[in-house]
Parts: C-alpha cells; structure tokens; sequence
C-alpha cells in the first residue's frame, strides 16, 4: 500500500555526505522508498542552531533541488496539494520540504515568507533547543539523559514572536509542526491557531513514556482540531525499555492506541528514518510494507489507507491548496 511519511532527516544526511538521493546507505533513497511503494516523502532540513546557521540551511536546500532535479524520473517537488496527484499519474513519488527548527528565519518575519517561496511548507517550531518561537520538552542544560528524555515543560510554551510566527505560517499556507515542542507550546498553538496542525513525528507518551510523545489529552485536542500525529519509528519513542532494535508489533501497539484516543483519522506515519541510530525490524524505507501486513491483523483494508497516506493528505489538502 502507498504511504506518506511526513518526516526524514535524509536531506541533511546526503548533502553532509555529498551522497545520491538515488540510491545511497541511508534508510530512504529512491530505491528503497520506490520498493516500499512510497507516495510522498517529506523532506525536513535539519539545522543544528549551536553548531549551524540559516547559511547551512539554504545550502541543503539548493542541494535538495539538485537531487530532485537529478531524479525527476522518479520524484518531483510538492509546492500546492494538485501537485501530489499530477507527480502520481506521471509515475513520479513527491518531495515535500520542511524546516525541522524554525528559528532559521532569523528572527525576521518576512524570511518566513523566503523560506515559502523556497518550497518549504511545514515547519517543526523548535528542536531541542529554546529557540525565540517556544520552548521544547527537553533541556541540554540538565546532565541526566533519561531526565533529558522525560523533561515535561509545561510552564514556557510560545513567546510573543512564536505566536507571531504561527498565525503568519498559517496565513502564508504553510502546516505548523509541534513535535518536539513542548507541553505548554502545544497548548498554545492549539490557542494561537485555528487550523489543523500536525506532530509530524510523535507517538503515544501512554506506550512510551517519554516527553517527545503526545499525552492522551493531546491526541484528543490534536484529533479534534483535525491535526495528525505521525508514527516515529525510533526505538526510545516506540518502546523505551527495549530500544535495540524497532519491533514492528511495538509500532501497531502505538497505532491502535492512538486510533483508540483520538480516532482513525489522527495518525499518520512520520518515520524519522535518517534521524534514528537504532536498528529497525523494517530496515529502511524498502520495508514498509511488513507495517501494512501487521495493521492487517487489526485493522480494515480503509482503516489502513487513512493511516499510511489518507489522514495526512486530508490536511495537506486544506493546508496547501
Ligand atoms: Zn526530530
């Protein structure tokens, strides 16, 4: 079955290599993902803000289009909704861009609006920094990495420009991003905004209990503002106490808990592939389908294509029309 997944970390992990989008030892290439029968991939542009600066960004971006353009046999860049659809009929997979840490706008509204007209359109407010648009679930100013791991910030959410920042996001059509933000910025950008929103790559906190995952009451706000929250493969999110290796049985329990908390149409996929240093039972991109053949076990052939590719088109459609 065709799947959207909406976040990677491949893009950054190919320009620091100077590596092909084609075909390359990541968890996505072209083959792999082509072999899994991938529909639309998004593609997040990770900037490490203490290390890196927008420079870097961009420079991944024009690399991006460089691998798209090398590869438009295969995969094609989504700017509007239509985009997804005409890239299909013409065998092509799609390439969506997004910014995972938001404060590479420099603190300048109107860079929002550069970075759109790049192509990018979702972003992942904060990573695990505090960043000038909110705050995170998560310290490095702690020295205990299991406390780094549970950090609830349920006090510091979005400042005076991080609302700023998302009403323009949603007036730009861009999808606003809040994994990794934290408790408090979440319930704020439920205040701050009025369209759907995703947690591109978060799962159940109830499963796994650690802060990069949703609380129940969460999913349920997510859910009812028509958001969707995509299923991060990386073993700490998945099963904490057994983080070697993803188990794809441990995937479906996080599944069939958040269909339960927040209904069939809040969960979609948001691997992480790239992003993960744990082994996966999937392997990579090429596997996908094991997914699909566990949620048969539970879940209808309908259910199934709201999970993999239907609930994240849903608010693509709105979003980026
Ligand atoms: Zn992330």
């Amino acid at each position: 079955m065709k799947y959207v997944d909406m976040h990677c970390d491949t893009a950054t992990c190919i320009y620091e290599e100077k590596a092909s989008l084609r075909k390359n030892h990541f968890h996505n290439d072209l083959e792999k993902m082509k072999k899994g029968d991938c529909l639309l991939q998004n593609f997040a542009i990770f900037t490490d803000i203490r290390k890196q600066d927008s420079v870097f960004t961009r420079n991944v971006i024009d690399y991006y289009y460089e691998q798209l353009e090398e590869n438009k046999d295969l995969i094609r860049p989504v700017y509007k909704f239509d985009d997804i659809s005409k890239n299909e009929a013409q065998g092509c997979m799609s390439a969506l861009l997004t910014l995972e840490e938001g404060s590479v706008i420099d603190n300048d509204l109107s860079n929002l609006k550069s970075f759109y007209d790049l192509g990018v359109r979702m972003i992942t407010l904060t990573w695990n920094y505090p960043n000038g648009i909110g705050y995170p679930n998560f310290s490095y100013e702690k020295d205990n990495y299991h406390a780094l791991l549970h950090n609830i910030n349920d006090k510091d959410g979005l400042t005076d420009f991080g609302i700023k920042y998302v009403r323009r996001m949603e007036e730009l059509g861009m999808i606003v991003d809040v994994s990794h933000l934290s408790d408090k910025g979440f319930y704020d950008v439920l205040e701050y905004t009025s369209k759907p929103f995703v947690a591109s790559h978060s799962n159940a906190r109830k499963i796994a209990p650690v802060a990069r995952n949703l609380s129940d009451d969460m999913i349920i706000r997510l859910a009812q503002r028509g958001g969707v929250t995509g299923l991060n493969y990386c073993s700490k999110f998945i099963d904490d106490e057994n983080d070697k290796i993803t188990m794809v049985e441990k995937m479906v329990e996080h599944i069939r808990y958040i269909a339960k908390v927040g209904g069939i149409d809040c969960i979609g996929l948001g691997s992480d592939f790239d992003g993960i240093g744990n082994e996966l039972e999937i392997k990579d991109a090429s596997g996908m389908q094991l997914l699909y053949h566990e949620l048969q076990k539970y879940f209808t052939e309908e259910e199934i294509e709201k999970i993999f590719y239907k609930n994240v088109l849903r608010v693509y459609q709105e979003i980026l029309s």
